[in-house]
């Protein structure tokens, strides 16, 4: 028998555990704990342990697929190539759009961005990051000059007080939740503000429940109370911030004061005034938010008022603080470090800046040039553009991404697939999405090809290859080299390995310039930024000074919205979504895996006991929940454990998708949409 083990990086969330990988055979057949790893020193969560499960799923991709007449036929990878590269030939660059992928290693996102910049010369590419956290690199950047998580998970355990808002840390990043714990037993304080009792919310010392969608006032509530109680950080606000001025006239108005924001929120004001005095006075305050904060039409506000607490408190730059946006999948951080959004190249840099559009343009060395030097449509615009201006998008070329069942209001998104003349998919399942494409290329999962990932934290850190990819399925960057070598561009897409390609990031990216295979290859990995081969990476950031170019924090004053939509007489109740333990966003890994789809093996709609009394609705009961874009029939979970007037669904189940009742409507500047707030109704099943 031929057993080894292989040490590799989870495929889940952004906490970015190790694990081995057991191989038997030439097949992986179990993880086993990797103790070396700092992150999880060989814990993992549910999803990690099972994360072996699917990698040989009978359900995997394993030849190109072509539709005619409505089914899909099985092709030889030259026939789809061939349909590919005659299609996209006929399309000018503005009418197609790229959809890169979180779950795809750097490498592979870095080459989808080129293909789409270079072979396709189109604008127009995203990646999922849109729908996560597309606020946090936009409100972040604005506040400090850089769009991420600016302390490191292992120095959330030295903090000396924990404020976790709009995070349900325990179940979406169990391995943060630990440091969480590590805090708590090292004495610090721990603050969860959240509208359901969850995981989280259990191990607080002082918990509150809130509507969804009031985030900006209870933020201004507690920098009111810390300034009028002389809490805030005066030497850091004097020397490293603009705009205190203009922050504290807004945060102490009349309308955060906790009397108030009591009425807006739902918190008690005795308890807005306890957090604000832990918070203000504790020696380091970590502020940790995941999704409960950015997925709103006020996101980027949100992000900002994070930002504007940590830096009055003076906890930015300083161990055991900082604001940490937990990013949701293993390498949502990556992706964007790699450009694959509409604005940026690799490591943020602008797309419209006309030197750095030469730098690429150089590097890359296409004879007719690369994109124009434009912005591109975000995703959500790219759908809103497909359905309000049909003919101006035609097609599209998706990688590892399911927007059928991730995308707001799926039935307008369906719509929206449905308007283009030409779509591939690259994924290992025959996903939702992948069901509406002209093309299916069979892709490879993490387990089968070697390569970098980002975590939340921004340690890059690497996969290996356990096994081979079943069937005739082809790693990711290999698939996109040859669709390039298809269109023409064989000698831009020359690339033998992954580390090839890593080399040509790192020469391009200021913040990857001092990493390479060899410094990777090790259990603690690097921090970007690490600009060269000597530097150590760097754990925190902003320490001494911002990232912006005069070194200074900006606050900005900002003042609360309610959300796009309210509950009215119609639909009166707010549902807000999100994530369980045992499954993965759209649920195309987490659903085959045997154990964790038994675990939980559909969705549900929880609703506070005194609604379920009010609607006559029993526990586990059948209900139909309605809102203005659609209904959903869906088991109900009758619990205390979330706020009289708001419910709650996960979005990983096809057969009750909660994205059929969720709000498209968007951030105005991150185009994020708003999943944490919508009206519904909800009614007992009558019919036979
Ligand atoms: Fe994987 Fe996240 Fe669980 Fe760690 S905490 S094992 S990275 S899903």
């Amino acid at each position: 028998m031929d057993l080894k083990y292989v040490q590799t990086t989870c495929p889940y969330c952004g906490t970015g555990c190790s694990f081995n990988l057991v191989v038997k055979d030439g097949k992986v057949v179990g993880t086993q704990p990797y103790k070396r790893s700092p992150v999880n020193e060989g814990k993992v969560c549910p999803k990690g342990t099972y994360a072996h499960e699917f990698v040989n799923s009978p359900d995997r991709l394993t030849k190109p697929l072509i539709k005619k007449d409505g089914k899909f036929v099985e092709a030889t990878w030259d026939e789809a190539y061939d349909l590919i590269a005659q299609k996209f030939k006929s399309y000018k660059p503005d009418e197609i759009a790229c959809l890169s992928s979180a779950r795809v290693s750097n490498e592979e996102n870095y080459l989808l961005m080129k293909l789409a910049r270079g072979v396709f010369k189109t604008r127009h590419i995203d990646h999922c990051a849109r729908l996560c956290h597309a606020s946090t690199v936009a409100g972040l950047a604005a506040s400090f000059g850089s769009g991420a998580m600016t302390n490191s998970i292992l120095d959330i355990a030295e903090s000396k007080c924990v404020f976790v808002i709009g995070s349900n840390t325990f179940e979406q990043h169990p391995l943060i939740g630990r440091k969480i714990v590590q805090a708590k037993l090292n004495g610090a304080k721990i603050i969860v503000f959240d509208p359901r009792y969850t995981p989280t919310a259990k191990q607080a010392d002082l918990y509150a429940s809130f509507y969804s969608g009031t985030d900006v006032a209870v933020l201004n509530c507690l920098m009111g109370e810390i300034i009028r109680n002389g809490w805030e950080d005066k030497e850091w606000v004097s020397k490293r911030a603009k705009g205190y001025e203009e922050l504290k006239a807004t945060v102490t108005s009349d309308t955060y004061l906790p009397e108030n924001v009591e009425k807006i929120s739902g918190i008690a004001a005795a308890d807005l005034k306890t957090a604000a005095e832990w918070i203000g006075t504790a020696e380091s305050s970590a502020l940790l938010y995941s999704m409960g904060i950015t997925q709103h039409t006020v996101g980027v506000d949100n992000v900002k008022s994070t930002a504007n607490l940590q830096m009055l408190t003076g906890n930015i730059g300083r161990r055991g603080g900082g604001v940490n946006a937990l990013r949701g999948q293993n390498n949502v951080q990556g992706a964007c470090d790699m450009g694959a959004l509409p604005v940026v190249f690799t490591g943020y840099q602008k797309v419209i800046d006309e030197a750095v559009h030469k730098k690429f343009a150089d590097a890359w060395g296409f004879p007719d040039g690369i994109c124009e030097p434009k912005n591109g449509y975000e995703v959500t615009v790219m759908f809103n553009v497909l359905t309000d201006n049909p003919g101006e998008l035609k097609a599209m070329y998706i990688m590892g991404e399911n927007p059928m069942l991730s995308d707001p209001d799926l039935t307008h998104a369906e719509h929206a697939l449905e308007q283009l003349e030409f779509l591939v998919v690259q994924d290992i399942f025959l996903t939702e999405t992948a069901q509406h494409a002209d093309v299916v290329l069979p892709a490879t999962c993490y387990a089968e090809k070697e390569g970098t990932q980002t975590s939340t934290e921004r340690r890059v850190q690497m996969w290996r290859k356990a096994q081979d990819p079943p069937g005739e399925a082809k790693v990711d960057w290999q698939i996109i080299s040859e669709v390039a070598a298809a269109m023409g561009y064989a000698d831009q897409f020359p690339y033998q390995s992954a580390e090839e390609i890593f080399n040509e990031i790192a020469a391009l990216t200021p913040s990857y310039h001092g990493m390479n295979y060899e410094r990777l290859n090790r259990p603690e990995a690097l921090h970007w930024p690490c600009p060269t081969e000597d530097h150590p990476g760097t754990p925190i950031l902003h320490i001494g000074k911002c990232s912006h170019p005069d070194g200074m924090g900006v606050m900005h004053p900002i003042e609360w919205k309610p959300p796009a939509e309210v509950p009215d007489d119609e639909y009166p109740y707010i549902l807000t979504t999100g994530r369980c333990l045992w499954h993965w966003h759209t649920g195309s890994m987490t659903r085959r895996s045997a154990t964790l789809d038994t675990e939980v093996p559909t969705g549900w709609i929880e609703i506070n006991t005194e609604d379920a009394k009010e609607l006559g609705i029993a526990n586990k009961e059948m209900v139909r929940a309605t809102s203005r874009r659609g209904t959903v029939d869906v088991p109900a979970k009758v619990t205390d454990e979330i706020k009289k007037g708001v419910m709650f669904m996960p979005f990983h189940f096809a057969e009750c998708a909660a994205n059929r009742l969720t709000n498209n409507a968007l951030d105005p500047i991150a185009k994020i949409p708003e999943f944490k707030a919508c009206a519904v109704k909800v009614e007992k099943i009558t019919e036979a």
